[in-house]
Formats: C-alpha cells, structure tokens, sequence
C-alpha cells in the first residue's frame, strides 16, 4: 500500500472549481506515495476526519499566510490570501506536529509549518531585509539561481548529502523567527532562511525552494520526496 499524502487544493472563485499544483502531484507519485487532495473546507470535524485518514501531510507553494495568523497587521503589498487554505493548512500542520505524522513544506509551506509551530515570517523580504538577494527569479522555474548552506548533522544534509547546493527562488516572503523546537537547516548567503526542520519528530521539514519543479533536471532533489514517503510509510 502506498502512504497517503495529503494536499490541500485551493477554490479559485472565479472558476468555481478547486486547483492545486500537478507537479506536487507527480513527485509523490513518483516517489511512491498515494497523492490524496482534500478541497479547503474550514470545518475543524472534516479536517480532522481527513487528517486520521493520511500518513503524511504536503504542504505546497501557493499565496502569502494572512499575517493575522502570527500576530502581524498587513503592512505590505501580497498575494491574495486564501483564508481556508490558511485554515485548514495550519490546522493540518498542528495535528501533524502533534502527532508525529511526517510533513514536508515547500515555499509556502515552508512558512505555513513555521508560523503552525509558533515563528513568524517577513511579510516582505525587500521591505524588511537589507541586504536581500533577488528571491523572486524570473528564470524558468526548474532553473536554479542562489546558493543554499545546507547546516552539517541536519535531517536535509542527511537526506541530500551536500553542504552547498544552487536552488530555484521564488518567494517574497522567508521565515523570521524560526519556531520554538524547530532548527534551521539551510541558509542562503543573505542569511535567508531557505529550510527548516524538527529535531526529535519523524520528518518535519519546510523548503523555501521548489524541489518539485527542479527533480526531473537534478534528481537529487527527488530525494526529499523519497525520503517524505518511506518516513511515511512508516505511518
Ligand atoms: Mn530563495
């Protein structure tokens, strides 16, 4: 049996119809796990429900957390926020992180899974940090544009077994504080957050690149998805 992996799809109003990303999709797919969407429905009975049915949880790329969810005014231009998403996605993320079920974040979910654990992110990086690198590439997707400083004896430097690797950026927001019983894990050379992870649980790691759009050109990044799927699996 493959281990279900939970992903939350959007609702675009607009088309009354609910999306999320195909290549989140295919790297579980073919890392081995089941890829179960789950429509974003704020009802703590239904989410919970869902939860017990999955052996991992993958939080995806998507729009800005809506700062209220860190204690934060809007104080900058973003994306347009998604309230159940942010709803079921931190509520999926707290029971994971309860109950030791493995959740990987990538960008979005990156700072999901901190701002669930108790940290809080820039709310805009070009506005907050001095010194910033261009975060947000214009380069195709697959293509990597910064350095990243993967931190010796982290989970990720186990799993992809370099301490300096280029990855894909496109994110205008980034982790702040890092929160509470969470490590950094990668850094890049501005000092931005680029992965974090939970020492003492199973799998509970948050990306801020994309590895699901880079793996097809540099398999080494299907390894994070391997690695998500045999933790769960263990579920
Ligand atoms: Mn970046």
């Amino acid at each position: 049996m493959r281990p279900s992996i939970g992903i939350v799809v959007s609702l675009d109003k607009e088309r009354k119809s609910y999306v999320g990303g195909r290549a989140y999709v295919d790297a579980i797919q073919a890392a081995g796990g089941l890829p179960v969407l789950l429509a974003a429905i704020d009802d703590e009975t239904m989410v919970s429900q869902f939860f017990t049915q999955l052996d991992g949880v993958l939080l995806p790329g998507g729009p800005d957390v809506d700062p209220v969810h860190f204690g934060e005014e809007p104080m900058y231009n973003y994306t347009a926020i998604d309230p159940e998403r942010d709803y079921v996605e931190l509520l999926l993320a707290r029971l994971a992180l309860q109950n030791n079920i493995p959740i990987l974040g990538i960008c979005r979910g990156i700072q999901a899974l901190n701002v669930a654990g108790g940290g809080d992110i820039y709310q805009d990086l070009t506005a907050q940090k001095k010194g910033a690198l261009i975060h947000a590439q214009k380069a195709p997707r697959w293509y990597p544009t910064h350095w990243i400083n993967i931190q010796p004896e982290t989970m990720l430097f186990k799993i992809l077994g370099e301490s300096r690797l280029r990855v894909n950026s496109y994110h205008h927001q980034a982790v702040r504080s890092v929160a509470p019983d969470f490590r950094v894990s990668a850094l890049a050379s501005d000092g931005v957050v680029e992965a974090i992870e939970h020492p003492s649980l199973r799998f509970a790691l948050g990306v801020q690149w994309h590895p699901e759009q880079m793996w097809k050109k540099y398999p080494l990044f299907k390894l994070l998805f391997t690695s998500f799927v045999n933790e769960a699996s263990n579920s």
